[in-house]
């Protein structure tokens, strides 16, 4: 139902970019036909493999970049926005001291004009943190230690607020990251760094208004993330996960991706679909059409959630739109607990 009211804003995108631009039918890369649109939030997920790295531009022309990837990924970082014509970046989010996050940071500033730098109260003993504060200073910037509650820009449209981190004695580095939100209307983003469980709980017991149409869910999908609480305050339409394919890690693990299937949010990964671009005026919130196509040719099976049997998508005998759960192979179907269909799948 979510992707059905999705393609629908894509058609009606379509159709104004057609009309808008002469008979342009690409739109694949949403975000650059868009770039010149005022009065839009885009925010662009940036395949750094297994790292981070968010670039928002908000509706009034300002923009963020928040984490820059690993030290290898820098380069990508700095063509991705030159690309966009970026000349500026009015604030700089390192969300905590990891070589995955702050690794890209340096020659991102060596690129580019920065505004604030934000960094949460948090050292590391390492070479890439020393060379990003050597970068900082070269250009006479300051650093604005982050905490819960801060706001970066209040504008009469839309809110881009810090959420945390709330204390300054976790045990974890990745619990001291900045999380942010960012309002605008109608839709909403929480990006949440790597912050595992304990500043999750910080931020429910905060009362934080948390509620988003958009998660970039927290350490690449790690288990130690996204507690069930969390996400359910968050209740997200999307859930983007920044994770390198193959990665040591596992990451994300199942754990995770069970208690997103729970919540029936759409999860969009960059191993799997590169650089993830999301557009809103405020109202509807659109996701590339690459996406879009990549995300339901995957689909393969249809489950029904009631009889827990499922079929291939072509199948004559699927369930009814409410009770469809999605598969992209006969073993996710089989290890979620659900039976073949004897007509469709032999
Ligand atoms: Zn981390
Ligand atoms: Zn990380």
């Amino acid at each position: 139902m979510k992707k059905d009211r999705l393609s629908l804003f894509l058609i009606i995108f379509l159709i104004l970019s057609i009309g808008l631009t002469g008979c342009n039918y690409e739109v694949a890369e949403v975000a650059h036909i868009e770039k010149d649109f005022k009065d839009k939030l885009v925010v662009h997920f940036i395949d750094v493999g297994q790292g981070d790295s968010t670039f928002i531009q908000f509706p009034n022309g300002e923009s963020s970049l928040i984490d820059g990837g690993t030290r290898k990924s820098g380069d990508k970082v700095v063509n991705y926005l030159k690309d966009l014509d970026i000349g500026k970046i009015d604030y700089l989010i390192a969300t905590h001291p990891h070589e995955d996050h702050i690794g890209g940071l340096p020659e991102v500033i060596r690129n580019f004009n920065i505004g604030k730098v934000y960094m949460p109260d948090k050292t590391a003993n390492t070479a890439i943190f020393e060379e990003l504060l050597k970068e900082i200073k070269n250009k006479d910037l300051k650093i604005t230690l982050a905490e819960g509650g801060n706001s970066i820009i209040d504008d009469e449209k839309f809110q881009f607020t810090i959420l945390a981190p709330n204390r300054d004695d976790y045990i974890e580095t990745n619990d001291f990251s900045i999380v942010t939100k960012i309002e605008y209307i109608d839709a909403s983003f929480i990006l949440t760094g790597d912050a595992e469980k304990s500043s999750e709980l910080d931020m429910i017991n905060k009362n934080y208004n948390l509620k988003s149409n958009v998660i970039k869910i927290g350490h690449h999908g790690g288990r130690t993330s996204s507690s069930q609480e969390f996400l359910k305050k968050v209740d997200p339409d999307y859930s983007i996960i920044s994770v390198g394919a193959d990665n040591t890690y596992g990451h994300p693990h199942k754990e995770t991706l069970d208690r997103l299937n729970k919540l029936d949010s759409n999860i969009i990964r960059t191993d799997e679909l590169g650089d993830i671009v999301i557009v809103s005026n405020g109202k509807e919130t659109t996701i590339s059409e690459k996406i879009i196509t990549e995300t339901e040719t995957k689909v393969q099976y249809i489950g029904n959630k009631n009889t827990k049997v499922f079929h291939t998508k072509d199948c004559n005998s699927l369930p009814k739109e409410e009770n469809r759960i999605f598969f992209n192979s006969l073993e996710e179907a089989k290890e979620n607990g659900y039976k073949p269909h004897k007509n469709c799948i032999k």
